[in-house]
């Protein structure tokens, strides 16, 4: 029996203020936040089951902190949402502020992560630099000779998909927010240099307003709409280990070695590593990344390497060519929104929620998304990140 309401049987609406397509944390927290800013007429339509994206098979990592002052502004914003968000959905998201910390291996990487606190300081994230015994103390598991340094997030930490999914949906629909999982969005139709409508099989939903969520499927979205969108659809996979004792207590980026993990409270230690392979739209996971990845953990926390393998999946992302978000209203077609391009939207979902909400609702356009406009490659302005693991 489900928890949630269901309203498959119930027909499709002919018109809405905003069609929402795609149901994971961007376009629910989207729809939450249009809600709570009088748009009441909101429907989110999924082709998918409940948490079939990559908000059900993400890493869960949450950080504000990164290598620039653009990915920093929003992150650190959308960080701070995360804090408060169990309160703000009257649901538990199960956020656990327990650190998260970028991992130097190299020189290099040190003197990047050296750099990064004037940028940390602008944004108002807290960082602490750790360096040779402070780094033994964090991380006792990690081998701390292969470590030159590790930036300390205080304020990051990990929420379980399945319960910042849950608390999400449970408050969309405390407000009768209208949400349609297994609902393909086939077409959208526009009019007169603007988005008209969302085509769903035959059925024809009349839109003031589009926004796209739909993860490694924005690109074909777009071409529904006859507009372009940088980017491609990718895989990305991450694994499980069975359960041990705690090992390791913050959430950890090891940027040299292209790998995060975290461990649950379960004591499973989740994590992936990303190699290099051309771009798939596939669900399924083979070996490569986990070899990849019990290789890294394995070199850098000898206690891991006697235990086993538990559960291994892929998930599917909008990668950009910076692998920088993609944000706001598309500059070919009025009124068709996206929230894509992203690689840490699970980061990035509650705050960027609140802004796109108040940009569709015509609040404002806050000053944290204009550098994430859809256009930027046209006008030369990438937002290559250094502190990503991607
Ligand atoms: C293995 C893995 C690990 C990750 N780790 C992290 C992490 O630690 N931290 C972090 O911040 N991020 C992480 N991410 C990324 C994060 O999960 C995503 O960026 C985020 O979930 C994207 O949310 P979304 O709502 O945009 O897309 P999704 O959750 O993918 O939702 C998109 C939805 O659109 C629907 N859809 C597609 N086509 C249609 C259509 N035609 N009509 C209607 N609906 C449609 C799909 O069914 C899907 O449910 C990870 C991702 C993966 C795969």
């Amino acid at each position: 029996m489900s928890i949630f309401r269901s309203r498959s049987a119930r027909a499709l609406p002919s018109s809405a203020s905003v069609v929402i397509i795609g149901g994971g944390i961007q376009g629910l927290a989207c729809a939450f936040n249009l809600w709570e800013l009088g748009v009441r007429d909101v429907i989110v339509l999924d082709a998918g089951y409940w948490q079939g994206g990559a908000s059900g098979r993400n890493g869960t990592l949450i950080r504000g902190g990164f290598g620039t002052p653009e990915w920093t502004a929003l992150f650190q914003f959308s960080n701070e949402a995360w804090s408060r968000l169990s309160r703000t959905l009257g649901h538990n998201a199960m956020f656990t502020r327990r650190g998260y910390m970028m991992v130097a291996e190299t020189g290099r990487t040190a003197d990047m992560l050296h750099s990064l606190a004037p940028v940390h300081d602008q944004c108002g994230v807290r960082h602490r630099m750790l360096k040779g015994r402070q780094v033994e103390e964090a991380l006792p598991a990690i081998d701390a000779s292969q470590v030159k340094c590790g930036l300390m997030l205080p304020d990051g930490g990990v929420a379980p998909h399945h319960a910042g999914m849950k608390a999400f949906r449970a408050a969309c629909e405390d407000r009768g927010i209208d949400l349609r999982y297994r609902t393909a969005v086939t077409g959208i139709e526009r009019t007169g240099g603007r988005v008209s409508a969302v085509l769903v099989g035959d059925h024809r939903i009349a839109a003031d307003s589009v926004m796209v969520a739909a993860g490694g499927h924005n690109p074909v979205i777009a071409a529904m709409a006859g507009v372009g969108l940088p980017g491609f659809g990718m895989r990305i996979e991450a694994m499980a280990l069975e359960p041990v004792r705690p090992l390791i207590r913050p959430a950890l980026a090891l940027i040299d070695s292209l790998c995060y993990m975290h461990q649950t409270g379960r004591g499973e230690v989740v994590g992936g590593t990303e190699v290099p392979e051309r771009p798939r739209m596939s669900l399924s996971a083979d070996l490569p990344v986990m070899a990849a990845t019990a290789a890294v953990y394995a070199r850098l926390f000898p206690a891991l390497r006697a235990v086993r393998v538990l559960r291994h999946w892929a998930g599917l992302i909008h990668a950009t060519p910076d692998y920088a978000p993609i944000i706001g209203e598309h500059p070919a077609l009025r009124d068709l929104w996206f929230s894509g391009g992203w690689s840490y939207g699970w980061a990035g979902g509650p705050g960027t929620g609140i802004l796109l909400a108040r940009a569709i609702a015509g609040v404002e356009f806050d000053s944290r998304l204009r550098p994430f406009a859809i256009d930027r490659f046209e006008r030369g302005r990438p937002l290559n990140d250094p502190a990503i693991v991607l």
